[in-house]
């Protein structure tokens, strides 16, 4: 399933690219939507190399792309990734190739493109693609088992998760791109022990670390897509935060699931890494014996053979004592997708097996990716079992839930022996007070 692109022998004339840990070698080469920052400038899409964007309208500008791969620039080059998505995996493919090849040391167009480079550092970034529709759904085990536990502990897992991959319908006008800030959210509280619900600011504030899912070529609607062309359907994926107020969740949430403890901010990571460049790190997908088995529209062999990724997944935190002290952040967590219970092509089949109609563009949640150790929990709520337990922060501060002036920071990154090691930038998000 790989090919000339994910050699890892490849260099690029970008040396930023070729160091060691750098996220962004040549072959990774994953797209976001960027102008020079604070310019004005039109947004147009870019591929990541080393510290630098190569500005895809500005090189295809250059002719230096041909047939499918000069298709997809043209549409890579817009405001907008969705024209992109909606071409599907030959010209994704034909891109790719092109860029590797123009982008690798030697490369005789260098000179050329290297007028269309813009250093990341004088970047900004913008959601990329337009999106119709946000689905999060629950794919982690152990997530839902210690939330589960936190909020009806005689009834931890229902009894549909390990048949259905669950989800919900989100909010898409809240979707921001790294950076986002957002104030805390007011809502409906129920203390414990008390008689009726009070309207306050949420105490209780969390951030969820997720993959966001983008989908390629939608689904007419009323056609299914089945599992064995579900990965025809993804463009790729980046990191995604879906923050949530759980005293407002706790008191909302049955039976139709979360509403205002979701709806107020949701943050993606600007870089959405390519399903091509996953290829390497992909792993089998296994259902433990005893129990429930797939039912037939979720199963396929090639998705037992290779529907894991082990994406490895970071959750950080700057509280504003760390800024003030230039100390850096610290790490709650690491986890990897890899513990996920249900695969992507298993979100993608579920999601249109009723004939609902997915289109280029559209987001998918993850859900919260928590690993099977307490360590590996996915959320504040959890590291904290259910904020009884603060955690302990590097500089001595504690936290049970997010306070004001938080800066959350999600990173994730795969790697492999004989492969190089591809990342996925950032995912930050920060916490402003409750609006009076
Ligand atoms: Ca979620």
């Amino acid at each position: 399933m790989t090919n000339e692109t994910h050699d890892a022998a490849l260099r690029s004339w970008v040396e930023s690219a070729n160091a060691a840990g750098c996220d962004f070698p040549v072959q990774n080469l994953p797209l976001a939507v960027f102008r020079r920052h604070g310019s004005g400038e039109p947004w147009r899409g870019g591929v990541a190399i080393g510290d630098q964007v190569l500005d895809l309208a500005a090189a295809r500008g250059t002719g230096v792309f041909e047939g499918a791969a000069s298709d997809a620039a043209t549409l890579a080059g817009n405001p907008t990734l969705n024209g992109l998505m909606a071409l599907g995996p030959r010209h994704w493919s034909a891109l790719r190739l092109a860029l590797s090849r123009l982008l690798r040391a030697g490369a005789p167009q260098a000179g050329a493109l290297a007028r269309c480079l813009v250093p990341q550092a004088e970047a900004e970034y913008t959601v990329p693609a337009q999106i119709g529709d946000y689905t999060d759904f629950y794919t982690s085990v152990h997530h839902a088992t210690n939330i589960g536990r936190l909020f009806r502990p005689d009834n931890p897992l229902m009894p549909n998760f390990k048949w259905v991959p669950i989800g919900y319908h989100g909010r898409v006008s809240s979707i921001g791109v790294s950076g986002q800030r957002f104030h805390r959210p007011h809502g409906q509280v129920l203390s414990p022990g008390a008689a009726a619900p009070a309207f306050a600011a949420c105490a209780r504030l969390d951030y969820e670390l997720e993959l966001g899912i983008w989908v390629g070529p939608g689904n007419a609607s009323g056609r299914p897509i089945p599992i064995a062309e579900a990965g025809q359907h993804v463009f790729g994926l980046c990191l995604l935060n879906d923050w949530s107020a759980r005293d407002i969740q706790a008191w909302e949430y049955q039976p139709l699931g979360p509403f205002l403890s979701k709806n107020f901010a949701t943050t993606v990571s600007p870089w959405i890494v390519t399903m091509e460049a996953l290829e390497p790190y992909r792993l089998a997908w296994t259902r433990p014996a005893g129990d429930p088995q797939p039912l037939a529209y979720l199963d396929s062999a090639e998705d037992r053979a290779h529907g894991a990724i082990d994406v490895q997944l970071e959750a950080w935190l700057e509280s504003e004592a760390m800024r003030a002290a230039a100390a850096g952040p610290c790490r709650l967590s690491h986890t990897s997708f890899r513990h996920a219970y249900w695969s992507i092509a298993q979100m993608v089949a579920h999601h249109a097996v009723g004939g609902c109609n997915l289109n280029p563009g559209d987001l998918l949640g993850s859900g919260t990716q928590s690993g099977p150790t307490a360590a590996e929990g996915g959320a504040l709520i959890e590291l904290t079992a259910g904020g009884r337990q603060p955690a302990a922060l590097a500089n001595g501060e504690t936290r049970r839930f997010l306070e004001d002036g938080d800066t959350v920071i999600l990173r994730g990154w795969c790697e492999k022996p004989g492969y190089v090691r591809i990342g996925f930038g950032e995912c930050r998000g920060t916490v402003l007070p409750a609006l009076d």
